[in-house]
């Protein structure tokens, strides 16, 4: 049911922040709660 799921990790203690998969646009800020760094996904859509 969760196959091909996209990980995003802290860039900074890569630790796995959530999954996701998507078609189109996505911005979104999470923080990271082992190091509290904000990661920010950005991915706009091409095409
Ligand atoms: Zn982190």
């Amino acid at each position: 049911m969760l196959e091909n799921m996209d990980d995003f990790r802290c860039p900074k203690c890569n630790k796995l922040l959530f999954k996701y998969r998507l078609k189109g646009s996505l911005a979104v800020e999470v923080k990271c709660t082992r190091c509290s760094v904000i990661a920010t996904l950005i991915i706009k859509k091409e095409g």
